[in-house]
């Protein structure tokens, strides 16, 4: 029976030490790397990604959901909306026509599947109701990998799961059969992040270079799951990307039947209080300290040319 190695890179440090483990144990022909694009990712993931190519001479295939049927169905669906129920409140459950007129008026696909699959929802995905990494991520490597299965191979999907990364993950497997000709494989789940680093450095592979400007992980930029330090990071020195998510708050606002959409929630700091929108709203935060109640009035001192890395990548 063929079998096919699928490495599932991200652009960070244990993936890419995993495509290097992979690189070490299987044949060429044999390994299949991919990259699930969310749309939402810094332009250093995509140059990483090209460094990758050509530093290891492999090709990564670039993978993207494509929501177009579902945003065209929900435009039927909101056209057509006359529902007369109310909910438990007694409010009307129906689309105003106001509404409607907005939510037709931005609801088309963008190409970019982050904003696609918030403009489809009508929300951003939050802490609790993570459904961007199932539809981004999770999604379309599955597809992937059932086209293998369908072509004939059996299928070793690799993934760079550390233990010591969350609680979540402390007692993850290092290999786990999921189907008959499916499993998963986690060579570095007893590593620490030290040891990634280390591992790279030996093959002479550079870190992804966000994890010096003060990113803890390399994924969305930013991730829901961002820290209060991180957003700081991204809003000090990535302000685009922060620009970018409050243009997506206006438009899925738009497409969503309350008229209103937050990336992520601000603790401590009403929208009205920042004076500006959202995301805008999550980065006065970033600036305080004490729970939200005190601004960080030495933050803004910090040394952007410095390392700001949490693994002390420039020592
Ligand atoms: S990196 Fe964060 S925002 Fe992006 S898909 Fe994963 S959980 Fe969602």
């Amino acid at each position: 029976m063929k079998i096919k190695h699928v490495v599932s890179v991200s652009g960070g440090k244990d993936s890419t030490a995993t495509l290097l483990v992979a690189l070490q144990r299987v044949s060429r022909e044999n390994l299949c790397a991919i990259f699930c694009d969310t749309g939402n990712e810094h332009e250093a993931v995509y140059e990483y990604l090209d460094y990758l190519e050509l530093a290891l001479d492999i090709k990564i295939d670039r993978l993207k959901s494509d929501f177009s049927d579902e945003i065209r169905r929900k435009r039927m669906f909101i056209a057509r909306d006359q529902r007369v129920k109310r909910d438990k409140k007694g409010r009307k459950l129906r689309w105003t026509n106001k509404a409607k007129r907005r939510a037709l008026e931005v609801l088309n696909p963008t190409g970019n599947p982050y904003l696609d699959l918030c403009l489809w929802k009508g929300r951003f995905p939050g802490r609790k109701t993570q459904f961007c990494t199932e539809e981004l991520k999770r999604n379309p490597a599955v597809e992937y990998q059932l086209n293998l299965l369908d072509q004939g191979y059996q299928v070793v999907s690799w993934q760079g799961v550390r233990r010591d990364e969350s609680f979540a993950r402390r007692n993850a497997k290092k290999s786990e059969r999921i189907t008959l000709k499916l499993r998963t494989f986690r060579p570095l789940v007893d590593w620490t992040a030290e040891q990634v680093f280390s591992f790279c450095a030996q093959h002479k592979i550079e870190p992804n270079p966000l994890y010096k400007q003060g990113m803890g992980r390399v994924g969305c930029m930013p991730c829901i799951n961002a820290s209060k330090a991180e957003f700081s990071q991204i809003a000090k020195r990535f302000p685009q990307h922060i620009a970018r998510i409050s243009e997506w708050e206006n438009l899925v606002a738009s497409a969503s039947k309350r008229q209103a959409a937050t990336f992520v929630p601000a603790p401590g700091i009403a929208t009205k209080d920042a004076g500006q929108h959202g995301i805008y709203s999550v980065v006065e935060w970033a600036k305080t300290t004490r729970g939200g109640r005190q601004y960080d009035l030495l933050g803004d001192l910090t040394e952007l040319a410095t390392c700001a890395s949490s693994y002390g990548l420039c020592e």
